[in-house]
C-alpha cells in the first residue's frame, strides 16, 4: 500500500500546484482567501528568477539573491500546505497524483511544472554541454568557466586554446545575455584576476541557427544587439548550426570547427513531463494543450500553466510564447475562475520584451516603439528589479549592481566545488 502525504482532509475543496515557478507562485498567492486548501509542490524548496541565472553563471549575482524560500513567501496564508517532492505521475480517474513523498487526492490539479532544456535529440551534445536552467546548472556553469582559467595558467598555449574558448549557443535573450555578460567579463575582470594570462586568447562565440539573433523581437533589436555584441568583441555566427560536440571540438553547419571545453546550450526548451496525462493532450515540445481557461482537453479538474501550456488560438497557433508574463497572467485569470467559480477566458496582455546585452546596453520592444541603448539598459534593470521578490532581494541586487558599474568589478567569483567526503 503507497504512502499517502500527510496532508489534513477538511471538507474545503484541495487544489494541489505542481511547481512554484512563476506560475504556481504567482496562481497561489491569488488564491490566498479562497475557500479552498492549497498545497504546493516543487522538488525545490524554493522559486527560481529565472530571467537572472546569466548573472549567477557570470559571477554577478549570488544564488541566494535570486532563489526565494517557498514556506517564507507563505508563512501566513491559512490553509495552505507545502510539500517538496517530485510529481511522478497522475492518475486522473482516481484524481490522484504519486509523488515521491506518496499518493495525494486533489479535487483540482494546477500543473506548473514548467521546462527544461531541449537537445533536439542531440545525444553527444547534451552529454558534453553546459545548460543553464536552474540555479543548480548556472552554478555549475560558472564553475566551469573559472576552473578553466586555472588550468589555462598550468597548461601551454596550444593546449589552453580549448580551455579559453566559451561558446554559447542560442541567440535567443539567454545567448545574448549571457555573451554580453562573459565579454565584459573578458574586459574588465579576468585581466585583472588573471594577470599571467594573456586574455586576449579568450574567445566568446555566440552561434545561432536562424538568420538573426533574439528571433522573438523586432528586426531593430535583433540588429542592434548584434551590432552591440560584435562591437564588444563576441564573434557572433547567425545562420550557423552546431552539429556536434565531444567535450573539446564543436563542430558547426559549415564545417568550421571550434576547439571550446565550454559550450554553453541556451538553444530550445521543453516541457517536463509527468507521466499519466493522455499522450493526445501533448503537442510539440511536450506542451500540454488547454482551452481558454488552461483546462487540459481531455479532463474536467485539471489545469495546466505557464511554459508546459499551449493554448493554440489564432494570434498564436503555436501557443503563447514561454516567458514569465504569460506564466503570471495566467495563473492570475485562473485564480479568479476558481475563486469565483468563472471561467473568464484568457486574454495575453503584451507587455513587450526586452534584453541586455551589457552595461549601458539594451533593447526593449515595447508594443508600439523600440528603443535601445542606455535608457533601455536602466529600463531593463528597474522592470527586473521590480519583479525580484523580497525587498532584502531587490536591495542586495541593487547593491551589487551599482557596486559592479561603479568598480567594473564583483566579488563573487567563489570556486565551490560539488563537496565530497
Ligand atoms: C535562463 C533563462 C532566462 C529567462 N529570461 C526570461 C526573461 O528575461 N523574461 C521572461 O519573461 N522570461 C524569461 N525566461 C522564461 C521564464 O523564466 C519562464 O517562461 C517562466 O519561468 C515559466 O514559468 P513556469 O511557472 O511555467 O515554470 P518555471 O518557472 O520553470 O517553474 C516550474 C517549477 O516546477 C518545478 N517542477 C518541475 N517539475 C516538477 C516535478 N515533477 N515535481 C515537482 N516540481 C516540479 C520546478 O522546480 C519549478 O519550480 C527565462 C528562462 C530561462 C531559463
Amino acid at each position: 500500500m503507497p504512502l499517502t502525504i500527510n496532508i489534513p482532509d477538511t471538507n474545503k475543496k484541495r487544489i494541489i500546484i505542481v511547481g512554484c515557478g512563476f506560475a504556481g507562485l504567482t496562481l497561489a498567492k491569488y488564491l490566498k482567501n479562497s475557500n479552498h486548501q492549497v498545497v504546493i509542490i516543487d522538488k525545490n524548496n524554493f522559486h527560481q528568477f529565472q530571467p537572472l541565472f546569466y548573472q549567477v553563471a557570470t559571477a554577478g549575482l549570488e544564488p541566494r539573491d535570486i532563489a526565494f524560500p517557498i514556506r517564507k513567501i507563505f508563512q501566513n496564508y491559512k490553509d495552505y500546505f507545502i510539500r517538496i517532492a517530485n510529481v511522478t505521475k497522475v492518475i486522473p480517474e482516481q484524481n490522484l497524483i504519486e509523488t515521491s513523498l506518496g499518493n495525494l487526492k486533489y479535487d483540482f490539479l494546477i500543473l506548473a511544472n514548467g521546462a527544461d532544456t531541449s537537445f533536439f535529440g542531440l545525444h553527444k551534445i547534451q552529454e558534453y554541454a553546459k545548460p543553464m536552467k536552474n540555479v543548480y546548472e548556472s552554478i555549475e556553469l560558472l564553475w566551469n568557466i573559472l576552473q578553466n582559467l586555472e588550468d589555462a595558467l598550468t597548461t601551454s598555449i596550444d593546449e589552453n586554446e580549448e580551455l579559453l574558448n566559451i561558446v554559447v549557443v542560442g541567440g535567443g535573450p539567454t545567448g545574448v545575455e549571457i555573451s554580453g555578460a562573459l565579454i565584459e567579463m573578458k574586459k574588465f575582470v579576468f585581466p585583472k584576476d588573471y594577470p599571467e594570462l594573456n586574455c586576449n586568447h579568450i574567445n566568446i562565440y555566440l552561434i545561432e541557427a536562424s538568420p538573426r539573433l533574439l528571433g522573438g523581437m523586432s528586426e531593430k533589436s535583433s540588429e542592434k544587439s548584434k551590432a552591440f555584441l560584435e562591437k564588444m568583441g563576441v564573434k557572433v555566427l547567425t545562420s550557423t548550426a552546431v552539429k556536434d560536440y565531444d567535450g573539446h571540438i564543436v563542430s558547426l553547419g559549415n564545417g568550421e570547427l571550434i576547439k571550446s571545453k565550454t559550450l554553453i546550450w541556451a538553444a530550445g526548451i521543453q516541457g517536463n513531463i509527468i507521466n499519466g496525462i493522455n499522450a493526445s493532450n501533448f503537442t510539440r515540445a511536450n506542451r500540454i494543450l488547454v482551452n481558454e481557461i488552461n483546462r487540459i482537453k481531455d479532463y474536467e479538474n485539471i489545469y495546466a500553466l505557464g511554459d508546459i501550456a499551449c493554448m493554440a488560438n489564432e494570434k498564436n497557433p503555436g501557443g503563447h510564447p514561454q516567458v514569465a508574463q504569460v506564466a503570471i497572467q495566467q495563473a492570475k485569470n485562473l485564480a479568479n475562475n476558481l475563486k469565483m467559480n468563472t471561467s473568464n477566458p484568457f486574454k495575453y496582455k503584451d507587455l513587450g520584451s526586452m534584453a541586455t546585452i551589457g552595461r549601458n546596453k539594451a533593447v526593449v520592444d515595447l508594443p508600439f516603439i523600440h528603443f535601445d541603448g542606455f535608457f533601455a539598459w536602466l529600463v531593463w534593470m528597474l522592470i527586473h528589479l521590480r519583479s525580484i521578490f523580497g525587498i532584502k532581494n531587490k536591495i542586495l541586487i541593487f547593491i551589487n549592481w551599482v557596486w559592479s558599474y561603479l568598480t567594473y568589478d564583483q566579488s563573487l567569483r567563489l570556486l565551490f566545488k560539488p563537496f565530497r567526503k
